[in-house]
């Protein structure tokens, strides 16, 4: 992935209890660090995640981002995460409205609209967060913020621009990246460029 043009790798921690799904921790993490000098940006679908924020830094996190379901005080997760010297991010699930990010906008370095319910690779993008996109584009530029807009679930080669055209600075992409095989990577991200 690094080789084939990936500006970031994205890495999707799931416990089996927020999440349906199981993945890797933060031992995974420290061994996946010495194998990239891009950053390593690290999506936590775990609850409670206040008491893992520690392992991943120490793992070699860049970007630490976060659900506001997984924990009682967004805002002090957020703090936590930039004490540690990390990047702090906000993750929407498709059913969890902007709005959450009223007061905690301007602390962020990042939100991430889930475009499908997270839990599993391989899903279809929900076209319904398209608006969602737009309205956080909005409210970003608006106030004069540096926030990137991530997206993640879904993207492939036919909905990339749409995506990108709603507001959207940073893709997230799995089943459309690794489709073809190795030999495949570098040409599936090109076209993810839109
Ligand atoms: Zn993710």
């Amino acid at each position: 992935m690094d080789a084939a043009g990936a500006d970031w790798i994205h890495v999707d921690v799931m416990d089996g209890h927020f999440v349906p799904n199981l993945t890797i921790g933060p031992m995974v993490v420290k061994a996946l660090r010495p194998h990239t000098q891009k950053p390593l940006d690290v999506h936590l679908m775990i609850s409670p995640v206040d008491p893992f924020l520690e392992a991943f830094a120490e793992a070699g996190a860049d970007t630490i981002t976060v659900h506001p379901e997984a924990g009682p005080h967004l805002h002090r997760t957020v703090q936590k995460i930039k004490s540690l010297g990390k990047r702090a991010g906000v993750s929407l699930n498709p059913a969890t409205p902007a709005k959450l990010l009223d007061y905690v906008l301007e602390e962020l370095d990042l939100v991430l609209v889930m475009s499908v319910n997270p839990g599993f690779g391989g899903q279809s993008f929900i076209h319904g967060q398209l608006r969602k996109i737009e309205a956080i584009r909005k409210r970003i530029d608006a106030a004069g913020l540096t926030v990137d807009l991530e997206v993640d679930g879904g993207i492939d080669q036919d909905n990339c621009r749409r995506v990108i055209d709603a507001g959207a600075d940073v893709l997230v992409a799995g089943t459309a990246t690794f489709r073809g095989g190795p030999e495949a990577y570098a040409a599936n991200i090109e076209r993810l460029r839109g």
